[in-house]
C-alpha cells in the first residue's frame, strides 16, 4: 500500500518524477558546462512560458518573497509613488515591501472574495504620477482571480510599470506578458512551475530593465540587485561561467526539465487544462454546498480553491479527517478569516485521479465530521465536466 499522502496544498505540489530525478543527480559545480547549457536552457524556456520572447528572465536561489522584492528594490527609489492593487494576503505584502524601499505606497484593497474593479484602479491612476503598481495575479489567501491582461492595459495607458506576483498563477492561469504589456512578471519554484521549493524567478520587460539603468541611486537591497545578478544571467545565456552568488545547482538542472515538460505540454493546453480543473472542482464544490470565497465563478482561480467550512462542522476536524482519507489540504490564511475556510491546491502536475481522490477525501471528510451530503455527488459534478472533450 503507498503510504504517502497526496499533496493538494496550494504550493509545494506534487511533482512530477522526472523532476524529482532531476534533483537527485549528484550535485555538480555552477560553472560545469553541462550546468552551464541547463541553465541557459531554463533561462530561453521561462522566455516561452512567460510568453514573453524579448524579456529578461532571471532565476535567483530564493523564496517568491524574494521575487517580490527583488522587483521592488530594483525599480523603487526612495519618493516614487507606487500602487497597490490588494486582493488579500500577498497584497498587503507588497504594500510593506515598497514601503521598505522609500516608495509612497497607496492601496486600493479588494472586499475578501472580490477584485477592485477595473474602473476604480483606472480612476486612482488618474490622480497621481505613479511610477508604479503591483497586483496578485490570483491571491493564495482568497483564490481570486485578477483581470491580469485589463490592469496590463491601464499600466500602459497611464504609463505606469505593471508587476503581477504570479507566485500562485505562473504556467497554470493564462498570462501572456509581452502582449499584454506587463513589466514584471514574477513566481516561485513551488507552485505551477512545479520545482521543489527555493527558486525565485522573474522576467522584466525592456521597460524595466530601463528604469532600473535609469536609477539615480543606488538599489538599497545588496543580495537582490540586478547590477549583481544580470551579468550572471547574460553569461549563462551566452554560456560562459561566471560567479556572483552560488546558484541552487539541482533546482535550477530540475527547473531545466520542469520548463521543458511544460512545454511539451504546450501553453494553450496547459491554461485549457487548468480551467478545466478548476471548473471541476467548482462544481464538486458547488454539489456538495461548499460555498467558495470569490464572489463569481469569473475571478475564481483555476490553480487552487478556497472554501468556506460548513457553519456546523468544526474546519480543524475536518481537515484531519481529508487527511485520514489521504489527502493534505491546507486551512485559511486571512488573519480574520483563517478559522473559516480552507484551501485545495489543484495546479501543475495535477491530474484527473489525483483530483477524484481529492474530492472523495473531501466527501469522506465531510461526512464524517457529520455534514450531510448525498455521496459521490461532488465527484458525479466534477467527472461530468472532466469527461467532456
Ligand atoms: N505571492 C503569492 C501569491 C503567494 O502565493 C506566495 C506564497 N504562497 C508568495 C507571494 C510568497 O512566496 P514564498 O512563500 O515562496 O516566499
Amino acid at each position: 500500500m503507498k503510504r504517502r499522502k497526496l499533496l493538494m496544498i496550494p504550493g509545494p505540489i506534487e511533482f512530477e518524477p522526472e523532476v524529482m530525478q532531476a534533483m537527485s543527480i549528484p550535485t555538480t559545480s555552477h560553472v560545469a558546462p553541462d550546468f552551464i547549457t541547463s541553465f541557459k536552457n531554463a533561462l530561453e524556456m521561462m522566455k516561452k512560458v512567460w510568453l514573453a520572447p524579448s524579456g529578461q528572465p532571471f532565476i535567483i536561489a530564493g523564496t517568491g518573497t524574494l521575487a517580490m522584492d527583488m522587483a521592488g528594490a530594483n525599480l523603487i527609489e526612495p519618493g516614487d509613488n507606487a500602487l497597490v492593487i490588494s486582493t488579500g494576503y500577498f497584497g498587503e505584502r507588497y504594500f510593506e515591501l515598497l514601503k521598505r524601499y522609500g516608495a509612497n505606497v497607496d492601496i486600493l484593497s479588494a472586499e475578501v472574495g472580490n477584485i477592485v474593479p477595473m474602473e476604480q484602479i483606472d480612476e486612482q491612476l488618474s490622480k497621481k504620477n505613479y511610477k508604479l503598481l503591483t497586483f496578485t495575479h490570483v491571491d493564495t489567501s482568497t483564490a481570486v482571480l485578477n483581470d491580469a491582461k485589463s490592469i496590463g492595459q491601464l499600466g500602459q495607458k497611464h504609463n505606469v510599470l505593471t508587476i503581477l506576483d504570479g507566485v500562485c498563477s505562473v504556467a497554470g492561469e493564462e498570462i501572456r506578458q509581452e502582449e499584454w504589456g506587463i513589466d514584471v512578471v514574477l513566481t516561485a519554484s513551488q507552485k505551477a512551475i512545479g520545482v521543489p521549493p527555493g527558486l525565485a524567478l522573474l522576467v522584466a520587460s525592456g521597460k524595466a530593465m530601463d528604469t532600473w539603468r535609469n536609477r539615480k541611486t543606488p538599489v538599497r537591497n545588496y543580495y537582490a540587485d540586478w547590477e549583481n545578478w544580470l551579468p550572471i544571467m547574460e553569461a549563462y545565456s551566452n554560456e560562459k561561467p561566471s560567479y556572483f552568488g552560488t546558484p541552487a545547482v539541482n533546482l535550477v538542472q530540475a527547473l531545466e526539465v520542469s520548463l521543458r515538460l511544460i512545454l511539451e505540454e504546450g501553453m494553450e493546453n496547459r491554461f485549457l487544462r487548468h480551467q478545466k480543473t478548476g471548473i471541476a472542482f467548482r462544481a464538486a464544490m458547488d454539489a456538495l454546498n461548499i460555498d467558495i470565497l470569490p464572489v463569481n465563478n469569473k475571478i475564481a482561480a483555476n490553480t487552487l480553491t478556497g472554501a468556506y467550512y460548513p457553519k456546523e462542522i468544526n474546519g480543524n476536524e475536518l481537515l484531519a479527517a481529508i487527511g485520514k482519507a489521504g489527502v493534505i489540504t491546507a486551512g485559511g490564511l486571512l488573519n480574520d478569516l483563517k478559522t473559516t475556510y480552507f484551501r485545495i491546491g489543484h495546479m501543475g502536475a495535477v491530474n484527473r485521479s489525483d483530483l477524484l481522490a481529492t474530492i472523495s477525501a473531501i466527501e469522506y471528510g465531510l461526512e464524517s465530521t457529520g455534514y450531510k451530503i448525498e455521496k459521490g455527488s461532488g465527484l458525479k459534478a466534477a467527472q461530468e465536466i472532466l469527461n467532456k472533450q
